[in-house]
C-alpha cells in the first residue's frame, strides 16, 4: 500500500498564494489543484490533495477572489404551476461550491413532479489574484 500524506492547512495556503500570485488567474478548480499538488510534490512525493479541500482552503484567503461562470440553457423557463396537477409549485433550494444557496429547480408537493435547473448550477471556476494590498505582501 502506497502511504499518503495530507499537508497541513498552513502549508497548502502558502502554495495556493505562491501559484496564483504567479500567475495572477487560473481557470478552473482543477487546474488549481494539479499545481498546487505540483509544488507540494517537490516537498513530499505523498502528498495529497483534493480539489473540494483547494477550495475551501481558497476561501480563507482574501487575496484571491473566486468567480463563478454560470451557464444558462435557453429552455429554462419560470414555473408557477405544476404542469401535471396544475398546483403552485415550490422552489428547489440547494448551495453552489461556494456555499451560497441557489435555485436549482421546482417541485410539486402534491403529485411529486420535480424538474431541476441543473443548466443553472456553475459550471466554472476562476480563481483570481488580487493585488490590492500589495504592500502588504511584499517582499
Ligand atoms: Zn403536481
Amino acid at each position: 500500500m502506497v502511504s499518503k500524506k495530507i499537508p497541513c492547512d498552513h502549508f497548502v495556503i502558502n502554495i495556493i498564494k505562491e501559484v496564483l500570485k504567479k500567475r495572477h488567474i487560473v481557470q478552473s478548480q482543477e487546474d488549481l489543484t494539479f499545481l498546487v499538488l505540483d509544488k507540494l510534490k517537490k516537498y513530499d512525493k505523498k502528498f495529497v490533495l483534493s480539489p473540494r479541500r483547494v477550495r475551501k482552503l481558497v476561501i480563507k484567503i482574501p487575496n484571491i477572489e473566486i468567480k463563478a461562470k454560470t451557464k444558462r440553457s435557453p429552455k429554462m423557463k419560470k414555473l408557477d404551476k405544476c404542469p401535471v396537477c396544475k398546483r403552485k409549485v415550490n422552489k428547489i433550494y440547494g448551495k453552489n461550491l461556494l456555499n451560497k444557496k441557489i435555485h436549482i429547480g421546482y417541485i410539486c408537493k402534491r403529485c411529486g413532479y420535480t424538474t431541476d435547473l441543473n443548466s443553472l448550477m456553475p459550471m466554472k471556476y476562476l480563481f483570481i489574484w488580487k493585488r490590492k494590498n500589495k504592500s502588504l505582501f511584499s517582499k
